[in-house]
């Protein structure tokens, strides 16, 4: 299974709590987040992402599936 992972630039507070989180996955450029990986691949990844997006304090990570 695999899923897509973005971030809602529009959202985003620039906080970095994704960052802290997960750098693995995320950055912080310019004061918005960024994903380092856009499709999540395996069960460990898009639940590691989606813990991310659980934490965003403006719901700005997405992680939706991929559309084939
Ligand atoms: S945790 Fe959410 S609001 Fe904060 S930088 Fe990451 S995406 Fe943006």
């Amino acid at each position: 299974m695999k899923m897509l992972l973005t971030i809602d630039r529009d959202a985003c507070a620039g906080a970095g709590t994704c960052m802290a989180m997960n750098p693995a996955l995320f950055q912080v450029e310019d004061g918005t987040g960024v994903v380092l990986q856009t499709v999540l691949d395996g069960e460990e990844a898009i639940q590691a992402a989606i813990d991310v997006a659980e934490c965003c304090p403006t719901e700005a990570v997405l992680v939706a599936p991929e559309e084939s």
